[in-house]
């Protein structure tokens, strides 16, 4: 038993990442975007570039819905990554976070390979800069919900109101990025209204 705990000890460790570390995806992810977005419509030609671009919308629409599961049923229930999710939740301004070598290998290995096999560069290009670039929208999201303090309106305030919800009450408001994948399983739950002295 004692080791068991130690290998969770260890495991939620392994997710409080250094400052580069944790810094990484902001810088990783867009020059790796912008490399296999040129590539990928250089591939597909004049006449595939339409397409490449709706399958790079189809990437980022399932980003949303990864994201979702991915924090509702990975995050909060999966030996390791609990602990590790647990770390953030009881200190959200941590330097917890997936390690890019984690992330990436599962975008490569789950996503641009599998695709690259039975379809062609394009199509596995255009899926995987889909579905990076919602990775990145939401640790870019979910960086500021807990570190900036934005206007009193708009996209970012609500959804830090949103996730400062989900952070009181882990049932709920799973999505970090928007709540649509909340309202359509039924775990969306309106913020209070805002002190206007907050
Ligand atoms: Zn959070
Ligand atoms: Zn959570």
């Amino acid at each position: 038993m004692p080791h068991l705990l130690g290998k969770l000890a260890i495991g939620a460790q392994a997710m409080q990442l250094t400052r580069i570390g944790y810094f990484s995806d902001f810088f990783a992810y867009p020059l790796l975007i912008a490399v296999f977005a040129v590539a990928g419509v250089s591939h597909a030609g004049v006449a595939g570039a339409g397409s490449w671009f709706a399958i790079f919308l189809g990437g980022l629409v399932l980003w949303t819905l990864l994201e979702y599961v991915l924090h509702r049923f990975v995050l909060h229930h999966m030996p390791y990554i609990k602990q590790m999710h647990e770390q953030h939740h009881r200190d959200v301004r941590a330097l917890v976070g997936t390690p890019i070598w984690f992330s990436l290998a599962l975008f490569l290995g789950c996503a641009f390979s599998p695709l690259l096999w039975l379809a062609d560069f394009a199509t596995a290009s255009a899926a995987s800069c889909g579905l990076m670039s919602g990775y990145l929208w939401y640790v870019g999201v979910h960086h500021a919900v807990h570190h900036w303090r934005p206007a009193h309106s708009g996209y970012f305030y609500n959804l830090k109101r949103d996730h400062a919800m989900h952070h009181a009450n882990e049932a709920c408001n799973f999505g970090v990025t928007s709540r649509f994948w909340d309202r359509v399983f039924g775990t969306s739950r309106a913020s209070r209204p805002s002190h206007p002295s907050r």
